[in-house]
């Protein structure tokens, strides 16, 4: 036992002398190491006191500004600033935006599990509702949920990466969020083995075709969904209420209350009564929705109806329509939404009455 303690504490004192005659022979180098290990003891205690605390990933991103403050940290414009972990290079940095959860993952190469400690990220906290670190499969990934929609835009130097959070206004001159109805395992009316999430879905893929071939980059537009999944009505709604959206527009299919094949068909477009003003407001744009999709499909025009027992219209602080766009109840209407000619004219409708509202002032 003893014996033992005398090796520990022979080879100690070696590696100390080892240390201070390294030091004499490099003196000049000595205050660099010296601030390397002062640094180290730094990001050692920062990280005994954030687990210490307990501290969440937001109020971590606070402590670090506070400490930077203190140090005279040099600030930098951007909204946040990430250090590179050793060796890696900015344009290995992956960012991935979900705008309907409003989320933000910052994937960093070789990022371990200490990386969210020892590289402390500096910058603003407002407009961050969580902010949260994970080590997996050999990458670190940031992950903020922001209290609004952002457009993000990065950018790195040697040392740091930076993020900056822009508004759709600050991207965009105009901003429209389009729902296609239902999603997943909810499949909205079901007819003859045909669903309505899924023309809903074809109808608003052929939109984006449209506005993607558009592109002169003046009208921003979010798509709630664009694959067979189903965001909770407050993802959807959130969308347009979260991005300022100018206008946001609905797409769905009709049938009878009974949910009897039927003679009843035509399109009818609903709207949010409580921002039922003609002009610039719901009601005026479901009638523009209304008259630019009949004009296209050529289907019989049913009129605009009250929508507010329905949760997305209600809660909508935009202008809001919900288009019906035809009775699947109705046989040659059904066969009409299965077409993919007719799924084009309706989305042509839909643009048009986009640019429409547009033109006029929305
Ligand atoms: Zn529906």
């Amino acid at each position: 036992m003893e014996e033992k303690i005398l090796k520990r504490t022979a080879v100690f004192l070696t590696m100390v002398s080892v240390l201070i005659c390294g030091t004499i022979f490099y003196f000049p180098r000595l205050k660099a190491v010296s601030e390397l290990w002062v640094a180290a003891v730094e990001e050692y205690n920062l990280k005994i006191t954030a687990e210490q605390m307990n501290m969440t990933g937001l109020e971590l991103l606070e402590y670090n500004n506070e400490q930077a403050k203190g140090q005279g940290e040099v600030s930098f414009d951007s909204q946040l600033r990430l250090e590179l972990p050793l060796g890696v290079p900015g344009n290995e940095l992956k960012v991935i935006q979900d705008y309907v959860t409003q989320t933000i993952d910052i994937k960093i190469p070789f990022a371990d599990t200490e990386y969210f400690y020892h590289y402390p990220m500096l910058g603003r906290s407002d407009n961050i509702d969580s902010l949260t670190y994970e080590s997996r499969e050999g990458y670190g990934v940031v992950e903020i949920v922001t209290s609004q929609v952002f457009e993000v835009k990065s950018s790195y130097d040697k040392d740091y990466f930076y993020i900056d959070f822009l508004t759709p206004q600050e991207v965009y001159d105009k901003v429209v969020v389009i729902d296609a109805g239902h999603g997943g395992n909810a499949p909205g009316a079901t007819k003859q083995g045909v669903n309505e999430k899924d023309i809903d879905l074809d109808i608003v893929l052929k939109l984006k075709e449209l506005f993607d071939a558009q592109d002169d980059g003046s009208v921003g537009v979010y798509y709630t969904r664009t694959e067979d999944v189903n965001p909770s009505f407050e993802n959807r709604v959130g969308l347009a209420n979260n991005s300022g959206a100018n206008l946001f527009i609905s797409v769905h299919n009709n049938s009878t209350q009974s949910g009897r094949m039927s003679s009843i068909n035509g399109t009818q477009v609903m709207y949010d009564e409580l921002n039922g003003e003609e002009t610039l407001g719901s009601k005026g744009l479901a009638q523009i929705c209304l008259e630019e999709v009949t004009a296209q499909t050529g289907s019989s025009n049913k009129g605009i109806v009250e929508g507010n027992d329905i949760f997305i219209i209600r809660t909508s602080d935009v202008p809001v329509a919900l288009i019906e766009v035809g009775f699947m109840t109705n046989q040659t209407e059904l066969n009409n939404l299965k077409s993919e000619e007719y799924q084009e004219k309706v989305a042509q409708g839909i643009y048009n009455a986009v640019m429409r509202a547009f033109a006029e002032g929305y």
